[in-house]
């Protein structure tokens, strides 16, 4: 499964999210630094109302979303790449993650300790940052030189890995993060991506907002959305203590609530659909009587990895697939009037899977 690493210094929020995330109490929010000191890994799926609309049309039973994992990681400090902290298992645990979802404290509260004495999500995005950057430079230091003797020696493997983390080492050294590397061809992206650096990961921030301003932001997301811009990032506002309320409530009375707010969605579908679009992932359905299911793949994948998502066996005996593009769907109000209407189209090994794909897989077994 794709999984999303839930960071930031101690006191921004992150607790309070994660819970309200999994929905359950697993990590305990407190107003206290490393309060959250194992990694705790939730579930969570995601919201999709092409789903809903597909289980109508096939009078689907039972409806199954995908899901998206986040990981709540321990509290990082200013000198966690020198041990500090939960130092290195912190560093850690990033490295095993697709993407990191950074959330930064955007709400005044002298009741709640910030642990750097004022707050300034600008500044403490840029503590986080630096710690990641030193922790990459470090390993980069000793990794490149060793690579560049292996490929000296002619070793192919590492002469391609010594150029690309070459290239990434000299940002590092400038202050910037290995992220903005440029693979040039398959090869070395692909070295680039074996090396894990916690630099190279996509970044979501969740601005932490107090409940007034959860529908518009305030002064401090702004300026978050602006740095996140900059860079590429994506950047949501959140009110992770609402959110956390509205967790608790029984769905029915989550509209209502929202709308007194000011807010269209929870701000929980927000990071997990922006979480989706970090990872570069794309949803396909199956659609029948029993179920109407959804699917994540990698923008890119071909028909019989989507099988192999099902069942191995689908991807090792596929045959073909059969595919229905969603709004033809919809349209033709199902597979039959798709199928008189030729719009179930017959599609081999090469099929690049489209997002919002109805698919039916044939399989030898
Ligand atoms: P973590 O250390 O980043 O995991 O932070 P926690 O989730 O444990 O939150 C630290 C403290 O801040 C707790 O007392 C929370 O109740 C409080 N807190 C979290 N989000 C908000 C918020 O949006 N507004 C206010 N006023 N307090 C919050």
């Amino acid at each position: 499964g794709f999984r999303c690493g839930i960071v930031g210094l101690p006191n921004v929020g992150k607790s309070t999210l994660f819970n309200a995330l999994t929905e359950t109490a697993a990590a305990q929010a407190a107003n206290y630094p490393f309060c959250t000191i194992e990694p705790n890994v939730g579930n969570v799926a995601v919201p999709d109302a092409r789903l809903n609309q597909l289980a109508e049309i096939a009078s689907s039973q039972k409806i199954v979303e995908t899901q998206l994992a986040f990981v709540d990681i321990a509290g990082l400090v200013r000198g966690a790449s020198k041990g500090e902290g939960l130092g290195n298992q912190f560093l850690g645990n990033i490295r095993e993650v697709d993407a990191i979802v950074h959330v930064l404290r955007c709400f005044e509260d002298g009741d709640v300790t910030h642990v750097e004495g004022k707050v300034d999500p600008i500044a403490d995005a840029e503590t986080v940052e630096t710690e990641l950057m030193l922790s990459d430079l470090e390993s980069l230091e000793k990794r490149v030189p060793n690579l560049g003797k292996k490929a000296a020696q002619g070793d192919k493997e590492a002469k391609v890995a010594a150029s690309v983390l070459g290239q990434a080492l000299d940002l590092l050294r400038e202050g910037k993060p290995a992220r903005l590397t440029k693979p040039k061809d398959e090869e070395e992206a692909r070295a680039f991506a074996q090396a894990q650096l916690l630099t190279s990961k996509p970044v979501l921030y969740v601005c932490n907002v107090d409940e007034g301003d959860a529908a518009n932001g305030n002064a401090l997301s702004a300026r978050v959305f602006e740095k996140a811009k900059a860079e590429g990032a994506e950047a949501v506002v959140v009110s992770a203590a609402i959110e956390a309320e509205i967790a608790t409530m029984p769905p029915e009375e989550r509209g209502e609530f929202l709308s007194e707010l000011g807010l269209e969605e929870t701000g929980l579908a927000r990071v997990i659909t922006a979480g989706y679009k970090l990872l570069h992932l794309l949803t396909f359905f199956t659609v029948g009587p029993k179920e109407a299911r959804a699917w994540t793949v990698h923008v890119g994948a071909k028909a019989p990895q989507a099988a192999g998502e099902i069942h191995t066996d689908f991807e090792r005996g596929f045959i073909r697939a059969e595919t229905i593009a969603f709004a033809d769907y919809v349209a033709l109000k199902g597979e039959a009037g798709a199928r008189e209407a030729g719009k179930l189209r017959q599609e081999g090994k090469e099929y690049v899977v489209q997002d919002g794909d109805v698919m039916l897989f044939r399989f030898n077994v």
